[in-house]
């Protein structure tokens, strides 16, 4: 998708500090992390929100899912425990439109958000 900067990441056009990826998702550091661990998990395809899942896209969606605690416990936190963030649109907080999961950890964190 043209302007996307995830998509950017993915076709390595944007620089990213990889931490997981295989042939459908793809992980990488937060540029500006709100916490010790913030790793960003994406499907490499373009979707631009949970909104727009559906039974063509759910297989990766799923996948990325799946591969949530892998990646935790790559970057330390599953003992500890983290949270997973999917944010929906301007009120849900999602300024990049390319779906997106946070995984935040390496600290305590404090509930309900903002
Ligand atoms: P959102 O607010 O849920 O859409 O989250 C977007 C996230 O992407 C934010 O936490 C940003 O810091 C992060 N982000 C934006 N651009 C980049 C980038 O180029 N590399 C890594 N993370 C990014």
């Amino acid at each position: 998708m043209e302007n996307c900067i995830f998509c950017k990441i993915v076709a390595g056009e944007i620089p990213s500090q990889k931490v997981y990826e295989d042939d459908t998702i793809l992980a990488f550091k937060d540029i500006d992390p709100k916490a010790p661990v913030h790793t960003i998990v994406i499907p490499k395809a373009h979707i631009a929100s949970l909104n727009e899942v559906d039974g063509d896209n759910l297989k990766d969606i799923a996948h990325l899912i799946s591969k949530i605690p892998q990646i935790a416990k790559e970057q330390g936190v599953d003992a500890s425990g983290y949270r997973v963030v999917n944010n929906i649109g301007r009120d849900g907080g999602q300024t990049v439109a390319h779906i997106h999961f946070h995984i935040l950890g390496g600290r305590a964190l404090q509930w309900p958000p903002g």
